[in-house]
């Protein structure tokens, strides 16, 4: 058994046995880990407390066979407090939590980008500056590019044709007339713009923009991401095929951290 040190964000708990939980945590350096924290259920544990989703935490670990163990924790930033406490930045916030479960397949994988993402993504959502949809939006499209799915949205997916006119997710972006596949929707330029501001971290643009657009870029980004995770869920149930036991270890039982609602677009 080694000792190791790191930060990370709180991803979601489960229940193991009569007192104890198991966290999995998006570190600074490690990556995904799932830690055990022993005895938190047992009484009104400030160790436990500690451990709730949305928390940026600092933590000790003991590396085990299966599941390394959690012996400290400090809190470094309560996100969950703010976040919690409101409907609209609550969903958005487990809507992220999700996003980057499901982006960092591997355990032990450093994840360094994704990782702050998602602490700029809390933080941002706690502060309240921003509307939550956007928020939520613009770590959608930054984790889709950091995960190497950034939609095209300046020139064709396809042809890179300046002129574009549709946005087709299983084209990759926006697309030309010639290009655009049947089916494919006619968002307003303005809508695709916003998206970019997203992108971009221009938040200056992206707070200007008029509700109804917001409402045409959320449904764009999720359809987009929904696609992206789908197409990840696959390959994962091909690798379960491969190596059983593996797939076995890694599958979380029942007590959800999230809405599941969360994603419907
Ligand atoms: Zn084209």
């Amino acid at each position: 058994m080694s000792l190791y040190r790191d930060e990370g964000v709180v991803l979601r708990t489960q229940k193991l046995g009569e007192a104890d939980r198991i966290i999995t945590i998006l570190t600074r350096r490690t990556g995904k880990v799932r830690g055990v924290a022993k005895g938190v259920r047992r009484t009104m544990s400030r160790f436990g407390a500690r451990l709730e989703p949305f928390s940026h935490v600092d933590l000790q670990l003991h590396s085990g066979r299966s599941l390394d163990v959690i012996t400290q924790v400090e809190t470094l930033h309560p996100y969950g407090e703010a976040i919690v406490a409101d409907y609209a930045r609550y969903t958005a916030g487990s809507a992220m939590l999700e996003t980057a479960d499901r982006l960092t397949v591997g355990e032990k994988e450093p994840a360094l980008r994704q990782f702050l993402l998602l602490v700029g993504g809390l933080r941002t959502l706690a502060e309240g500056g921003h509307e939550a949809r956007l928020v939520l939006d613009a770590f959608f499209l930054r984790s889709l590019a950091v995960a190497g799915y950034a939609p095209a949205l300046s020139e064709c997916a396809r042809c890179g044709a300046e002129a574009v006119r549709a946005f087709a997710i299983v084209a990759g972006g926006v697309v030309c007339g010639a290009c655009r596949p049947a089916g494919a929707a006619v968002p307003a330029a303005e809508t695709i713009a916003l998206m970019i501001a997203l992108l971009r971290g221009d938040w200056a643009a992206a707070d200007a923009s008029e509700s109804r657009h917001r409402a045409e870029c959320s449904g764009l980004v999720a359809a987009y991401l929904q696609w992206h995770l789908e197409h990840g869920i696959r390959s994962l149930r091909h690798v379960e095929r491969e190596w059983p036991g593996q797939a076995e270890a890694a599958r979380d039982p029942a007590e959800p951290a999230h809405d599941p609602h969360v994603f419907r677009v």
